[in-house]
């Protein structure tokens, strides 16, 4: 179906103008002239999960008109945003979806600040074939992304039973050789007193993100730690000269993700609660209550690089500059590691014998 690009037009020359990043500017691709965005600073107003059910991604393909050359450009399924092949004049989109992305954090990392910090990153690798440094002449090509995020809020209430184990110990006698002669040792041996206990807990988790692209590769999956006190009100103008995706993962399935994460950190909270030295737990019971969610679009920066014929997957946090990326290791570099490693064990191993011996024998001599 036919889509048309939202207009970002340079009121001085005409041209195509593009998000700044680490700015809530446009600015033109020809003349350089900026513009204000109408941005809007996040306000918390998510939605109840239980009115946003069912609601599929749209599998529609929109074709859109290139205002710069004239070209059809077919777009990716659940793609809002990318730039014409042909002219580079960027494309916006709507969304499409039945939910709307609320929230958006704005690119503060730029192109050149993503090269830099993959070059750091590359020379910095422990144990890398030293071939592996050469990629370091090469420019690197570095894609900007915004990927769609599902963001969940929940109130949780738990009740718990278990046991509190407390550590006692107690004088044990051992018989025990020194230098091949018996010898009884009073030794501590520890024991644990156990009591059972039932008690509630309660958590609210807030921004609880979970990547709603399924088809990405794993490396961009595992970008975390996104500052959320720079997100903005959703707005089209920070995605012109982006490329960025709407979900296509279920909510329902997305909030099983998140309960995951939230369930192990109740856990955690239970075991603190139940205190003692060691816990055992029996039983946990959660209510979940004003589980509200949106959904987020957050910046990535994705690239990739080959070594012997294999392709190794780098993604940046687009706010943080923090890297996440695939290597190759040299096996040689390990092998010669761990054989240095046996060998100097092996060396103060015989230094400690030969100390012992010596020692042993200066006893003797004060007989
Ligand atoms: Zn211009
Ligand atoms: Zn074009």
């Amino acid at each position: 179906m036919k889509f048309s690009a939202l207009p970002f037009k340079c009121p001085s020359c005409g041209s195509f103008m593009v998000h700044k990043i680490n700015s809530f500017n446009l600015v033109c691709t020809s003349c350089k002239t900026t513009k204000a965005i109408d941005a809007t600073v996040y306000t918390r107003a998510k939605s109840s999960i239980y009115n946003a059910q069912n609601i599929p991604a749209s599998s529609e393909i929109k074709v859109v008109d290139c205002p710069g050359c004239g070209a059809d450009i077919e777009f990716k399924k659940q793609q809002i945003s990318t730039s014409c092949p042909y002219c580079e004049t960027p494309l916006v989109t709507q969304p499409i979806n039945g939910i709307k992305p609320y929230s958006i954090l704005p690119f503060s990392i730029d192109t050149e600040t993503a090269k830099k910090t993959f070059k750091n990153w590359l020379g910095s690798l422990f144990f890398a074939p030293n071939s592996l440094k050469k990629l370091l002449d090469f420019e690197h090509k570095f894609r900007p992304i915004y990927l769609p995020y599902y963001s969940f809020d929940s109130k949780t209430f738990t009740n718990y039973s278990g046991e509190r184990g407390d550590a006692y110990y107690v004088e044990v006698q051992r018989e025990v050789y020194i230098d091949g002669k018996p010898q009884i040792v009073t030794e501590l041996e520890r024991h644990i007193n156990w009591n059972y206990v039932s008690g509630s807990t309660n958590r609210d988790f807030y921004d609880v993100l979970i990547n709603s692209k399924s088809d990405l590769p794993d490396i961009v999956k595992q970008v975390s730690n996104f500052d959320l006190n720079r997100l903005m009100l959703y707005n089209p103008a920070f995605l012109s000269g982006f490329d960025s995706f709407e979900y296509n993962k279920e909510l329902e399935n997305c909030y099983q993700e998140a309960k995951e994460y939230m369930n192990s950190v109740i856990h955690n909270d239970v075991l603190y609660s139940i205190g003692g030295d060691e816990q055992r737990v029996h039983s946990i019971n959660t209510q979940y209550n004003k589980e509200m969610f949106e959904v987020t679009m957050l910046p990535v920066w994705i690239s990739s690089f080959d070594y012997n014929s294999k392709q190794y997957n780098i993604a940046i946090n687009g706010v943080t500059g923090e890297i996440f990326g695939e290597r190759p290791y040299s096996y040689t570099k390990i092998f010669i590691t761990i054989l240095i490693v046996a060998i100097v064990i092996l060396g103060l191993f015989y230094l400690n014998n030969n100390y012992n011996t010596h020692e042993v024998t200066n006893y003797i001599h004060t007989y």
